[in-house]
């Protein structure tokens, strides 16, 4: 089979976003040196330097010239120079509703027990994936203010919940799942509280599910599924929700993984130019200091190249991560003492060991 190179464009973005996709490109070029990945990558300079030379984040067509690439690799962004956070949505809500991005996958694996936080299940115990819907909830930019800066003040931020889209990311969270060992989707909603779009999910879920009679399926209010997280990860496989309750949720199973640090992310729409994430921002304070984990966006690049059809290559830097990991070397969030370009190293030799065994 003659494959065709994957096209990606890398958006390192501000911060350690920088530092941090710095050592994934290092790995792309070693993997495309050793023929072990056929790619070719642009760098777009968007972020916080370009939006205050020229009061732009991003060029006037750069949603458009991304649906040119196969997948895209996102670093952090986020600046103490521009304390309006505006540019930084310019381009992340951006991309996620010009590109459609509906599915935010957020796998999470405790991958050495010295990670886990939690003393009574054991690090292998944690492994699930959380499948948040992306585009619509509360999060949809539906509301505003009535009759501002008076004692009337009120504001309206409504939830926005169709039954389209709730289908689309339900059907997803099956798909995953049904892959997964263990076969199993929890939904997570409020429908004891927010009645109305619980019913559309509830119905959608229940609707889907008959399409997938060898995935196991339950339903969780969301307080539960906070509490269930802690108390016993292992039950959870796959978890699919709604946008704001997906974003509590993913940083608490963050957290379950070992942090930020190890926290990856994909916002997809499947078949189409999607975008890869570390879960962590620009971190101003350890920024320029080479401390920041570049494990984070490793895992990123490790979902992307799953999205171009390079499963085989994913699970190879996977494990190499795991490696690492158990071998201690580790920046100091994780509790040691290397740099980020020490584990950069590391991850990169470490994959190319794997592929020549
Ligand atoms: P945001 O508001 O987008 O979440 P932030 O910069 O305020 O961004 P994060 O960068 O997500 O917050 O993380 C909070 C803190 O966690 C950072 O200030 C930093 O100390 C630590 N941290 C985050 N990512 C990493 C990393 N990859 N390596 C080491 N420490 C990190």
């Amino acid at each position: 089979m003659t494959a065709r190179p994957v096209r990606m464009a890398v958006v390192p973005g501000d911060g350690i976003g920088r530092e941090v996709v710095a050592e994934v490109i290092r790995l792309a070029e070693a993997l495309r040196s050793a023929g072990s990945l056929l790619a070719s990558w642009d760098e777009l300079d968007w972020g916080a330097d370009r939006f205050l030379a020229t009061g732009r984040a991003l060029p006037p067509d750069g949603f458009q010239r991304l649906r040119a690439f196969d997948a895209i690799l996102a670093g952090a962004f986020g600046d103490p120079r521009v304390p309006d956070a505006e540019y930084m949505r310019e381009i992340l809500f951006g991309m996620r509703v010009e590109l459609d991005l509906y599915i935010n996958l957020r796998p999470v694996r405790c991958i050495d027990e010295r990670l886990n936080p939690l003393k009574h299940v054991r690090a292998s115990d944690i492994d699930l994936v959380i499948v948040r819907e992306n585009t619509e909830g509360l999060y949809c930019g539906a509301g505003g203010l009535v009759r501002p800066n008076s004692v009337h003040e009120m504001a309206l931020q409504e939830m926005v919940v169709t039954r389209r889209c709730v289908e689309r990311i339900v059907r997803a969270a099956f798909e995953v799942a049904s892959t997964r060992p263990r076969r199993k989707v929890t939904l997570v909603d409020k429908g004891n509280a927010l009645r109305f779009a619980g019913e559309v999910w509830q119905n959608t879920f229940r609707q889907v599910a008959v399409e997938f009679p060898e995935v196991m399926t339950e339903h969780l209010y969301a307080d539960v599924a906070a509490m269930e997280m802690v108390r016993d990860p292992a039950r959870f496989d796959v978890i699919v929700t709604e946008n704001l309750l997906g974003d509590l949720l993913s940083d608490l199973a963050a957290m379950l993984g070992g942090g930020l640090g190890l926290a990856a992310s994909g916002n997809i729409n499947p078949g189409q130019v999607s975008m890869f994430e570390p879960v962590h921002g620009s971190a101003p304070d350890i920024a320029g200091r080479g401390r920041a984990c570049p494990l984070a966006a490793f895992g990123a690049f490790a979902l992307l190249l799953r999205h171009v059809h390079r499963g085989d290559l994913a699970g190879v830097l996977e494990a190499a991560i795991g490696d690492v990991v158990r071998a201690g070397t580790v920046t100091p969030d994780l509790g040691g003492t290397s740099t980020t370009a020490e584990v950069g190293t590391a991850v990169r030799e470490r994959t190319l060991e794997r592929l020549a065994a």
